[in-house]
């Protein structure tokens, strides 16, 4: 750099004198020289902070910028899965509940606790208010949602399985599993066959050879085995709750004892022809409270609906018949 010099003119010889500064006045120089960028750079700084921000601010505009990112993300989060627990409350309501014959959860209870008191007032006054509420009774929502679909499953699943226990103890299944012939079904008879008089036939009779095996038809426990002095010879009672009980009667043989729990299709006896029978043939009675019922209308497991049907046409026949 070009070292300036400065010269001014001396008006008493009028000759250009070099100036020459003093050293007080070179620092001086230098102090306003150094002030005055100090200032500038101060003014600018101001000026670049207020308009395009600094560094740190541009760092935390961009940590907010991710954080409302963030936000949104937890929000659809939430949105999601209270649509998971929409779509349960569906399979409760139109699924599970009517198989099972059980009203639905009313939507009073799925939210309870919503509305009424300001539950979020320590939420109110923040900047995001808005938002921290709307999370917060998203999640409270989905809370409830949550506990009331855990407790009505855990009723549907205890349902379920007393409902599977009432199907094990219902008498659904014939009594004999070889091709049968129905004989006389449950109606009024006009002649008994052995007695010869008019008598009310309360059962299915299953006319199988001598020496068929005869099995449980649900669930339940023996209540009696023996001889039957009503007619029925060696006879077997079983009890299978829900007032269900079923008479397996003229056998030749039992195989169970009073008192006995058995499981459909377990072996309990072997038709015969003791007590008042006119030849081999199972007796099947099935009586409910006490009232007996027409047992054809009970079985329907094992048998297909061809045979269903061909069992009902050969009882409707027979009981026109006679
Ligand atoms: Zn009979």
């Amino acid at each position: 750099m070009l070292r300036t010099r400065k010269y001014v003119l001396d008006l008493s010889d009028l000759q250009y004198k070099q100036v020459r500064w003093h050293w007080k006045k070179k620092l001086l120089h230098i102090i306003l020289w150094f002030a005055g960028s100090v200032l500038v750079a101060t003014v600018y700084g101001t000026f670049i902070e207020n308009t395009i921000g600094s560094p740190k601010e541009k760092l935390l505009s961009q940590q907010v910028e991710n954080l409302k990112l963030q936000y949104t993300l937890v929000g659809r989060e939430l949105d999601n899965s209270i649509g998971v627990l929409n779509s349960l409350r569906l399979s409760d309501d139109r699924r599970y509940r009517p198989i099972l014959d059980m009203d639905s959860v009313p939507e009073s209870y799925r939210k309870a606790g919503f509305g009424g008191v300001d539950r979020y007032i320590d939420l109110k006054g923040y900047m995001n208010s808005d938002l921290l509420i709307e999370y917060k009774s998203k999640i409270d929502e989905i809370k409830v949602r949550a506990t009331v679909q855990k407790e009505s499953f855990s009723s549907i699943a205890e349902m379920s399985s007393e409902w599977k226990r009432e199907m094990d103890h219902f008498p659904g299944i014939s009594p004999v599993s070889v091709n049968f012939r129905l004989g006389d079904g449950y109606k009024w008879r006009t002649i008994h066959p052995v007695l010869g008089t008019p008598r009310m036939h309360n059962g299915q009779d299953f006319e199988v050879p001598y020496g068929t095996e005869v099995y449980a038809t649900g669930d339940g426990s023996v209540i009696e085995s023996g001889w039957n002095s009503g007619g029925f010879g060696n006879c077997i009672v079983i009890d299978h709750g829900y007032g269900l009980q079923t008479v397996y009667g003229h056998l030749s043989d039992i195989k169970v004892i009073t008192g006995q729990n058995v499981k459909r299709g377990d072996l309990i006896g072997i038709s015969g022809s003791s007590g008042l029978s006119s030849g081999p043939h199972l007796h099947y009675q099935v009586e409910q409270f006490g009232a007996h019922k027409n047992p054809v209308n009970f079985f329907n497991n094992d048998v297909s609906v061809e045979e269903y049907k061909d069992m009902i046409q050969a009882f409707e026949s027979k009981s026109k018949l006679r």
